[in-house]
């Protein structure tokens, strides 16, 4: 998969793209980034690409010309996300479907953002949650990484996807490792066991109580089977 990240801040991307399972898969040829300068579609000597707002206010707006011509450098592309914390969620399920694009281009802002102009040419708008990033390579990163690691052979052992928070709509069970006793906090003793059935189960318990705990509104559409609907009838009648 091609991704393209447009940025006025490069510096900010490359080193994130040159470690770990990221450097690795595109080693691999798995898949294939680059990270477009929007300050070389910039205007005359200064390579100016932000101007004052119409209508007065603060801060500075990036000028529509210069935002396009870097974008239809790149093109085509058969989704491209621009970054703004008016966008709608990025969640797992957009990442899922990101993951089924062949040319993702992901549209990084700084200032008050692009010209809502730049809106026209955007396949997508997507915010990574409810609060003002200084720019959008934090956001372009985590949309990569995200989808990125849903492709075949990007991360090691591709059951983890299965058991992921998010996956069916639950929270992921909580892990443990070496020493079975930290501090006084001991492993549970199920996991000690050998029994890969109780294993399973106890996991599937614990997936669903820490959703009712941390999230409880994820329980409105996560897709549960018929155990999980009687373990959540019992936690409900045990208040
Ligand atoms: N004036 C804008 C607003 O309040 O919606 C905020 C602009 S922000 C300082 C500059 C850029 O950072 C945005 O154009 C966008 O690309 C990026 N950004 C900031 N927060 C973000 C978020 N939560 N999700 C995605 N992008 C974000």
């Amino acid at each position: 998969m091609r991704f393209t990240v447009l940025t006025l801040f490069p510096g900010l991307i490359r080193p994130w793209l040159s470690e770990s399972l990221l450097k690795r898969a595109q080693e691999r040829g798995l898949i294939r980034v680059e990270v477009v300068d929007l300050r070389g579609f910039g205007l005359g000597r200064h390579r100016t690409v932000d101007d004052t707002p119409y209508g007065g206010g603060a801060g500075m707006v990036i000028r529509p010309d210069v935002a396009v011509a870097a974008l239809e450098s790149v093109l085509p592309a058969d989704e491209v996300v621009l970054l703004s914390p008016a966008g709608e969620p990025f969640t797992q399920k957009v990442a899922e479907e990101l993951a089924t694009r062949e040319h993702l281009v992901l549209v990084s802002g700084r200032y008050e953002g692009f010209d809502a102009r730049v809106e026209a040419y955007a396949t997508r708008i997507l915010s990574i949650g409810d609060y003002v990033l200084m720019g959008g390579e934090v956001a372009a990163l985590a949309i990569l990484e995200a989808t990125a690691r849903l492709l075949p052979g990007v991360i090691g052992d591709p059951e983890s996807h299965r058991q992921d928070s998010f996956v069916r709509g639950l929270l992921d069970y909580p892990h443990y490792t070496r020493p079975p006793e930290f501090r006084g906090m001991r492993v549970p003793e199920v996991l000690l066991s050998g029994n890969h059935q109780e294993v399973a189960l106890w996991r599937r318990k614990e997936a669903l109580c820490r959703t009712l705990s941390l999230r409880p509104e994820l329980l409105r559409q996560a897709r549960i089977g018929a155990l999980e609907a009687l373990w959540l009838a019992e936690l409900d009648r045990e208040g």
